[in-house]
C-alpha cells in the first residue's frame, strides 16, 4: 500500500477524525488499509517530521487540560486562614484605631508604631509561608515533568520514543504489555491483544481487541456487506447499519455493553494488558474519548501523608495547650496590674495572642513540606523519582528490599555465550565447530529460531550495533548475526506472534519462508517449558524423538549452565502445512523440535555489590527475586552478597507449601527463582505478616498488585511498563538497585532533618512560652516584681513576634536542608508507627526550653533597675536584654537541634545555609536593637558591646547544657551491655 504525503496539507480524514466525531467512529469500521488512507499515512513508515509538525501546529500537544494553577494572592490568602492570626490582626488594628483616637484626642501626631510592627510582623510571615509552599509546589511539578508519559511511535521509517504529548493525529504508535495507551487510535496490526479499559468504562475485565472489523464486532451484529474489507471511500460506508451514536464506551452509560463496540480502537487513558499492537492515533489531547468525558481535569490532588497529618495533630494539640496558658497569663496580668480600661485590656489581649501566635510552631506544615518536596528533589537527582509524598517517609522505616534481577541487580547486557545442542557445545563467534559437522547445523539452526522468534531490532551505529528491545531477545540477534545468519533470518516473512509474558514464559512467531514450501513457528523461552513442548530433537540435520533420558540430559545441561549465573532460553521450531497456519494460538506451540539451550551471561552491576552492603549495615535485608533459574539466581546472589548457600525458593516450591509455611520461609530465604508475578504479592504479604516494611520493585503489568501492597512500590524507569510505574510509589530512572539504597537514604535523611527542625521549633518555643509564663506567673517568687501588685513583662508582643520570625523562619529552613549525615545508614530502620515526636526527644527539648527561659529571665533580673547589671536602669534597657538573650539562646539551639546525640561539632560546617541563616537572624537583631523605626516598632534600646557580650555568654549556656547532656548520653550507651 502506498499513501502519499503533502507535507501540511491533511488528507480529507484527518480533520474529521481528528475532531473526533462520529467520522473517528466510522474508523472502527474501515479496513485498516482504508484507516491510513483517511489519516495520511503509511503504517509501515510512520510520518515524516514535516508533517508532524504541521500537524502539531494544527492539533496543539496531546494533552489534558490541567486544572488553573491557585493565584498567589489566593495562596497568600490562605496564610490567614488560622483564627489566631486574625484574632492577632483585628486586636491590632482595633488597638492602632485606639491609639490615633486618643492622639488626635491628645493634639500628638505621630504613629502606632506597636501594632504597625505587629502587621508587618504577620504579613511578613505570610509571605514568607507562600514562597515556601511555592517552592514546594514547584519541587513536586519538576517531579511530574519527570515522570510525564511517553509513546513509542514510527516516524520516519524508524521506531522511536516520544513524550506521549508530542502525538499528532495519524501518528503510528506501537502498544506492548504493560503500555499506557497515550492518545485514543484505530489499530491496524494486533497480536492477542487485550487492553484494560476500567478507567473510562469501569469495567476490569480485558477486552480483546482486533485490527478488522470482523475482530471488531461479534459475527452476527451486523449485516456482512456492512463491512467491507477494502479501502473504501467514507459515504460507501452504509450509515444507518451502523448504530454510529450507540458506539464506543456507552457502557459507562447503563452498564449493557454495546454489540457495536468498537474492538479495533484503543482508547487513551486505558491500558494494555497482553499482547501488542500496531496503531494510528486518531484523536489526541482533549478530543479523546478520555477528554470528552466531562471534560475531565488532569487530577492535581495535594497528597497529605501521615507524617504531616500527626505534624497537624500535634500542632493542634500544642494550640490548645499553648491558648491554656496564654489565658492564664492574661488574666493573672489583668488581675494582678487591676486592669480596667479598654487599651490596657486590649494590650493584654494582644500580648496574649502573640504569645499563642509565636509559640505554635505554623510554619512546621510548611516546613516540613518543603522538607519533603526537596528531598524528593533530591531523590531525583539521584535517579529515583518518587510518584507519592508519603514514599520518602516509609523509605526510612524499609526493613527489606526485595529486587528483580535482570536489570535492577544486573546490568541487562546480555551475551549469549554458550549454545548446548544435541552434540555439544558450541561458543557463537568462538572458533567455528568443524567445517560442516553436526555440531555447526546444530548451532545454526537454534540461533535461527532465536532470531525469528524475536522482537528485539539491531541499529547500526558506528563501531558497533545498538539493540532496540529487550536485552535478551537482542543477545540472540547479535549471536545469530556473528553466526551470519542475517539474510537467512531476512527469508522468513513473520504472519503472526504470541508474545513473551512473565506467565507463558515463552515467545513464538509465526512464518512463512519466502519461495519455501511452508510456514514455520518458532519458539523460544524458558528451557523447562519449551522442552515440556517438544515432541522431537535436532540431531545434526535431522529430527529425533526426544527420549526420558535426553530430556533429563538436556535439563542437567540447563542446570549447570545456570549454576554458571549463565541466564538460560530453550529453543525450538516447527514446520507447519500452509492450510494449518491459522491466527496462533498456543495450540501451534505444540509438538516441537527442540533445537537447543542458549546460556547468555548478564554481568552483576558493579555498584549492586556495595549497595547490598550498605543496606546490610542499615539494618535492610536484600532479597532476589527472579523469573530465572534457581542455580543462575543463586549464583548471581552469591556474587552480589545476597545469600551465600547457593539455594533458592522456587515458584514451584511456594506453591506446595502449606499455609502458613511461607510466612515462615521469607524470615530466611533471600533469593526466589522461577517466581510468576503472583508469587510476588505473596512474599510481600508474607514479609508484612512478619511485621517487616517491604520495598519492591517490579517492571512487568502483572506486577502491579505486588507494587500496591508493598510498602514502597518500585517501578523501572527504562524497561518498567507504564502499568507498573503507575502502581508504584517510586521510579528508579536507571533502573539501578544503588538507587534503591541511595533513596532510602535520602529517605530516611528527610525524616531526620524533619526531626531536626521539630527539635529546634518546639524547644525554642517552649523557651518563649516558658520565659513569659515564669516571668508573669512566678514574678513575685523570682523576685521580678517591681513592687506588689505590679507585674513586669520580660517581653512585649512585638518582641515575642519578632522573635518567632527571626528563628522560626531562616535557621528552620536551614535546617529542614541539612546534609545527609553518613551516619543514617549505620542504624537500624525506625521501627514501623514510631512517631515522629518520641518520648525521649520530648524530655530533651522540654529540658532545652526550661534553660532557655532560665536564661532569659536571669538578665531580665540582672538588667531590672537595681539589678546586677547597672545598664541604663530602664525597664526598656531590661527588656531589650531579654530580646537579645532569647534570640541568642535560639540561635545556640540551632546547633543542639542538628542530632539528637552527637555533639554539635560533629560536621559544624557542613551546611552553608545554616550559617547563612543564623549571619542573617543576628544582622536583623542588630537592625531592631539600633534603627530608630523599628526601636520604636519593638520598643529597643540601643545595647554597647559589653551588653551583647554578656547577653551571648548567658545564652551559650544552652549549648553548653545540651553538650554535656548528650555526652553523658553518650557515655551511658557506650557503657551499656551490648554496646
Ligand atoms: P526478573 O524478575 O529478575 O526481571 P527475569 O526477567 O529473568 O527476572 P522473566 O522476564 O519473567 O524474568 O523471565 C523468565 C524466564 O523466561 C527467563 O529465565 C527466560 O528463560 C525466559 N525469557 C525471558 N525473556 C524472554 C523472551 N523475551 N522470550 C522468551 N523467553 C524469555
Amino acid at each position: 500500500m502506498t499513501v502519499r504525503m503533502r507535507t501540511g496539507q491533511a488528507a480529507p480524514g484527518i480533520d474529521a477524525a481528528a475532531a473526533g466525531g462520529t467520522v473517528a467512529r466510522d474508523m472502527a469500521f474501515l479496513a485498516p488499509d482504508a484507516v491510513a488512507a483517511a489519516l495520511a499515512v503509511d503504517p509501515a513508515t510512520g510520518l515524516d517530521s514535516g508533517e508532524v509538525r504541521a500537524r502539531a501546529a494544527r492539533w496543539g500537544p496531546n494533552a489534558l487540560r490541567a486544572r488553573p494553577p491557585v493565584p498567589a494572592w489566593r495562596r497568600l490568602l490562605a496564610q490567614f486562614a488560622d483564627p489566631l492570626v486574625l484574632l492577632l490582626i483585628v486586636a491590632a488594628a482595633v488597638s492602632a484605631g485606639l491609639w490615633l483616637r486618643e492622639a488626635a484626642a491628645e493634639g500628638q501626631s505621630g504613629l502606632p508604631f506597636e501594632s504597625l510592627a505587629i502587621l508587618a510582623i504577620v504579613l511578613l510571615n505570610a509571605a514568607i509561608g507562600t514562597i515556601q509552599e511555592a517552592r514546594a509546589a514547584q519541587a513536586v511539578a519538576a517531579l511530574r515533568r519527570m515522570s510525564a508519559a511517553r509513546a513509542r511511535v514510527i516516524r520516519n521509517g524508524t521506531r522511536q520514543e516520544i513524550p506521549a504529548a508530542e502525538l499528532v493525529p495519524g501518528d503510528v504508535i506501537r502498544i506492548e504489555e504493560g503500555d499506557a495507551i497515550p492518545a485514543d487510535a484505530r489499530l491496524v496490526r494486533a497480536s492477542a491483544l487485550l487492553t484494560n479499559e476500567a478507567a473510562l468504562t469501569g469495567e476490569s475485565v480485558p477486552v480483546p481487541k482486533g485490527a478488522h472489523p470482523e475482530d471488531a464486532l461479534p459475527k452476527d451484529a451486523l449485516p456482512k456487506d456492512a463491512l467491507p474489507k477494502d479501502a473504501l471511500p467514507k459515504d460507501a460506508l452504509p450509515k444507518d447499519a451502523l448504530p454510529k451514536d450507540a458506539l464506543l464506551l456507552d457502557r459507562r452509560a447503563g452498564g449493557e455493553t454495546d454489540p457495536a463496540e468498537p474492538r479495533t480502537m484503543v482508547f487513551s487513558g486505558t491500558t494494555v494488558s497482553a499482547g501488542l499492537g500496531l496503531a494510528i492515533v486518531t484523536a489526541t489531547g482533549m478530543r479523546t474519548e478520555l477528554g470528552r468525558i466531562a471534560g475531565l481535569l488532569e487530577e492535581t490532588t495535594d497528597e497529605v501523608t501521615p507524617l504531616q497529618t500527626e505534624l497537624a495533630r500535634l500542632g493542634r494539640r500544642l494550640g490548645l495547650a499553648v491558648l491554656a496558658i496564654a489565658g492564664v497569663l492574661a488574666v493573672t496580668i489583668v488581675l494582678a496590674d487591676h486592669i480596667r480600661t479598654l487599651p490596657a485590656l486590649l494590650d493584654t489581649l494582644i500580648l496574649a495572642v502573640a504569645l499563642a501566635v509565636a509559640a505554635v510552631p505554623e510554619g512546621l506544615p510548611a516546613i516540613v513540606t518543603a522538607a519533603l518536596s526537596l528531598g524528593m528533589l533530591r531523590m531525583a537527582r539521584r535517579r529515583a523519582i518518587v510518584r507519592h509524598l508519603a514514599a520518602v517517609e516509609t523509605l526510612g522505616s524499609a526493613d527489606v528490599i526485595a529486587s528483580d534481577k535482570t536489570g535492577t541487580l544486573t546490568r541487562n547486557v546480555m551475551t549469549v555465550r554458550t549454545v548446548v545442542t544435541a552434540s555439544g557445545r558450541s561458543t557463537p563467534g568462538g572458533p567455528p565447530a568443524g567445517p560442516d559437522g553436526p555440531l555447526r547445523s546444530e548451532l545454526r539452526q537454534a540461533l535461527l529460531a532465536g532470531a525469528l522468534a524475536n522482537d528485539a531490532v539491531l541499529q547500526e551505529r558506528e563501531g558497533g550495533v545498538a539493540i532496540q528491545g529487550d536485552p535478551t531477545e537482542g543477545a540472540l540477534l547479535v549471536a545469530a548475526r556473528t553466526a551470519g545468519l542475517g539474510a537467512e533470518a531476512r527469508r522468513f516473512v513473520r504472519l503472526a506472534e504470541i508474545p513473551f509474558s512473565s506467565e507463558r514464559r515463552r515467545m513464538s512467531t509465526l512464518l512463512r519462508e519466502t519461495g519455501g514450501p511452508s510456514c514455520l513457528v518458532a519458539v523460544k523461552g524458558a528451557p523447562d517449558v519449551v522442552l515440556a513442548r517438544s515432541s522431537r530433537e535436532r540431531v545434526g540435520g535431522r529430527d529425533r524423538p526426544l527420549t526420558p533420558e535426553r530430556r533429563d540430559a538436556i535439563l542437567a545441561a540447563n542446570a549447570a549452565l545456570a549454576g554458571d549465573g549463565l541466564r538460560t532460553l530453550g529453543l525450538a521450531h516447527r514446520a507447519v502445512p500452509e492450510g494449518e497456519a491459522t491466527a496462533p494460538d498456543d495450540r501451534i506451540e505444540q509438538d516441537l523440535v527442540f533445537l537447543g539451550l542458549a546460556g547468555m551471561s548478564d554481568p552483576p552491576r558493579p555498584e549492586a555489590r556495595e549497595a547490598v552492603a550498605r543496606a546490610r549495615a542499615a539494618g535492610i535485608r536484600s532479597v532476589m527475586i527472579t523469573g530465572d533459574h534457581p542455580r543462575t539466581a543463586a549464583a548471581i546472589a552469591a556474587e552480589l552478597g545476597i545469600a551465600s548457600d547457593g539455594t533458592a525458593l522456587t515458584g514451584a516450591q511456594i506453591d506446595a507449601m502449606a499455609p502458613g509455611a511461607l510466612d515462615e520461609a521469607v524470615r530466611r530465604v533471600s533469593v526466589y527463582a522461577r517466581v510468576a508475578p503472583a508469587h510476588k504479592l505473596q512474599i510481600v504479604r508474607a514479609l508484612q505478616r512478619n511485621g517487616l516494611v517491604v520495598a519492591m520493585t517490579g517492571d512487568g503489568v502483572n506486577d502491579a498488585p505486588a507494587l500496591k501492597a508493598a510498602e514502597i512500590g518500585i517501578a523501572m524507569g527504562v524497561t518498567g511498563t507504564d502499568v507498573s510505574r503507575e502502581a508504584a510509589d517510586i521510579v528508579l530512572a536507571d533502573d539501578n538497585f544503588a538507587t534503591i539504597v541511595a533513596a532510602v537514604e535520602e529517605g530516611r535523611a528527610i525524616f531526620a532533618n524533619i526531626r531536626k527542625v521539630l527539635r529546634y521549633l518546639l524547644s525554642s518555643n517552649l523557651g518563649e512560652v516558658a520565659t513569659m509564663a515564669l516571668g508573669v506567673v512566678l514574678a513575685p517568687l523570682l523576685g521580678l516584681a517591681a513592687g506588689p501588685g505590679e507585674v513586669v513583662l520580660p517581653l512585649l508582643a512585638t518582641q515575642i513576634l519578632w522573635i518567632n520570625f527571626v528563628t522560626d523562619g531562616a535557621p528552620a529552613l536551614a535546617l529542614a536542608v541539612d546534609p545527609v549525615d553518613p551516619a543514617v545508614m549505620k542504624r537500624p530502620p525506625r521501627p514501623r508507627g514510631e512517631g515522629v515526636l518520641t518520648g525521649a526527644m520530648a524530655w530533651s527539648l522540654s529540658f532545652i526550653g526550661i534553660v532557655t527561659a532560665a536564661c532569659s529571665l536571669f538578665v531580665f533580673d540582672a538588667c531590672l533597675p537595681g539589678g546586677l547589671v547597672a545598664g541604663s536602669g530602664t525597664l526598656a534597657y531590661a527588656q531589650t536584654m531579654t530580646f537579645t538573650t532569647l534570640v541568642l539562646c535560639q540561635l545556640f539551639n540551632v546547633f543542639n537541634a542538628r542530632s539528637a546525640e552527637a555533639s554539635a561539632a560533629d560536621g559544624l560546617f557542613k551546611n552553608r545555609w545554616l550559617w547563612g541563616s543564623i549571619v542573617l537572624s543576628l544582622l536583623l537583631q542588630v537592625a531592631v536593637v539600633y534603627t530608630p523605626v523599628l526601636q520604636q516598632g519593638f520598643s529597643t534600646v540601643a545595647l554597647s558591646p559589653g551588653d551583647w557580650l554578656f547577653c551571648a555568654g548567658v545564652a551559650s549556656a544552652v549549648l553548653i547544657l545540651e553538650e554535656l547532656r548528650k555526652a553523658v548520653v553518650r557515655a551511658r550507651r557506650a557503657a551499656a551491655p551490648g554496646a
